[in-house]
């Protein structure tokens, strides 16, 4: 079994994580964008020439804990990737993914949006 899906079984919601500490600035890490509501940095372990994440500051766990009241928020966050995208001269596609939960392969759960880009990407996902 790969390494990720493992971390994933064993992860769950609760707690602080460290995107936590990545916003706190307790971690360095590199923003490429920022605003009052969310962030983006490239992935410690990209999956793609280009694989950053936008992640609410709100510390939301999961997609599936989300509210009806963060509608604007997990907007933002889609309009943030496709401006990073646009920005980033990201011409010819690219993919968005939100893990959630064991079976969906999540193993920080600070709620993120993965943006992948810049290789011809394989469908179905493993
Ligand atoms: P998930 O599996 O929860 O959907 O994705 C979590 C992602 O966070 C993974 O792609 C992993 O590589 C990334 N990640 C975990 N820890 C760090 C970190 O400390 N810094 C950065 N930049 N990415 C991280």
């Amino acid at each position: 079994m790969a390494e990720e899906v493992e971390k994933a079984r064993f992860a769950g919601p609760g707690g602080d994580t460290i995107f936590g500490k990545i916003l706190r600035k307790e971690i360095p890490c590199n923003f490429i964008y920022e605003d009052d509501q969310c962030v983006a940095f490239n992935d410690i372990s990209p999956q793609a020439p280009t694989h950053f994440l936008v992640i609410p500051r709100k510390p939301i766990s999961q997609l599936s804990r989300s509210e009806d009241s963060d509608e604007q928020l997990l907007g933002h966050l889609l309009i943030v990737a496709r401006k990073l995208v646009k920005d980033l001269g990201l011409t010819n596609g690219f993919r968005v993914v939100v893990n959630d939960g064991p079976d969906g392969c999540q193993s920080v759960y600070h709620l993120h949006v993965h943006v992948l880009a810049g290789r011809q990407l394989g469908w179905p996902p493993g």
